[in-house]
């Protein structure tokens, strides 16, 4: 078998273009605005951020950086939020992580209102998830589902694995395929027998961080496979956590990397910017 790509970056592109066209038809003054706020110059960091004001300005949204020195500290970090807050040209707030040492991701992000934070990550909408109540939704994990749904794999009763429990990830991912009625097991550093349990799922999501650990006898003969991963393989190319060319020759259908979820979660944070600005505007949701 050789499967069937789940082509991200396809489906991302599409996702955009259906976003411009609706904000081609604007017919109201104000447009919708997203913040981005960089604390300190990691390369990686700076090159996402360039990359999400990019594909802003690509749709017609309003965008704009904050720019913090890396020895910016808690309160001046604070301050910038709470002006972002306020801000009526802001729809949308997004601080990229990871934040430099000495500074509390958590107080930074419970500090943004709920009704902007287009991550999801703050406590009012990652609550809102786990009762399943409207609320923004976390944009990688969000990606993978829009993945999953566009490639027509059906979850319904499915057995599905996530290896990965972070708070931005594998946690939410895990949630929002309960909800869409998968049998959901979470696996993590500590799982025993990783291989057996990923071998017995329909549906393999990858959030681990480990170059290329996901290999073909850990995958049932069959399954999709979604690799959220982002790592420098040993050869120093970008690779994901799974072993593209072995699990390609089991999977039935496999994303890739690059060109996989990460252009989703780009296009993502594009549709909760506009979920964002219609509820805060009032107007009539997506
Ligand atoms: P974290 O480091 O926060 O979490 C990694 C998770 O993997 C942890 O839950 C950890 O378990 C688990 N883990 C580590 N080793 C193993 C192992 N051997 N077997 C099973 N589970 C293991 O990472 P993130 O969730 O932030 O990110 C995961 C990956 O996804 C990274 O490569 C990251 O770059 C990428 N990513 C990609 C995005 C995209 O847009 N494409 C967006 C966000 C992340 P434990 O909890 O026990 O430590």
């Amino acid at each position: 078998m050789v499967a069937e790509l789940i082509d991200g970056k396809a489906m991302a592109a599409r996702l955009r273009a259906d976003l411009r066209g609706q904000l081609e038809g604007w017919q109201r003054a104000q447009r919708p605005g997203l913040a981005v706020v960089l604390v300190g110059t990691d390369p990686a960091s700076a090159v996402y951020v360039r990359n999400k004001i990019a594909a802003c300005e690509e749709v017609g949204l309003y965008s704009r950086r904050e720019l913090l020195p890396a020895d910016a500290t808690q309160e001046r970090v604070m301050a910038v939020i709470d002006q972002l807050n306020a801000d009526a040209t802001i729809h949308g707030i997004l601080v990229q992580l990871p934040l430099p040492p000495g500074l509390d991701a958590n107080r930074v992000l419970a500090r943004i209102d709920p009704a902007k934070d287009v991550d999801g990550f703050g406590g009012e909408n990652q609550g809102a998830l786990v009762a399943g109540l409207p609320g923004l939704r976390p944009c990688t994990p969000m990606g993978v589902m829009a993945m999953l749904q566009l490639a027509n794999v059906s979850l319904r009763g499915a057995h599905a694995a996530v290896a990965g429990r972070s708070n931005i990830v594998g946690k939410p991912l895990a949630l929002l395929l309960l909800q869409a009625n998968a049998t959901v097991t979470v696996c993590h550093s500590l799982t025993r027998d990783l291989a057996s349990v990923t071998r017995s799922c329909d549906v393999l999501v990858a959030a681990v961080g480990r170059p290329r650990m996901i290999t073909a006898d850990m995958v049932k003969p069959g399954a999709t496979v979604i690799d959220v991963g982002i790592n420098r393989g040993e050869d120093g190319k970008l690779c994901g956590d799974v072993d593209f060319h072995s699990v390609c020759q089991v999977a039935a259908k496999l994303s890739p990397v690059p060109g996989g979820v990460g252009p989703m979660t780009i296009a993502m944070l594009l549709q909760n910017t506009l979920l964002a600005f219609k509820q805060q505007e009032e107007v009539a949701p997506l």
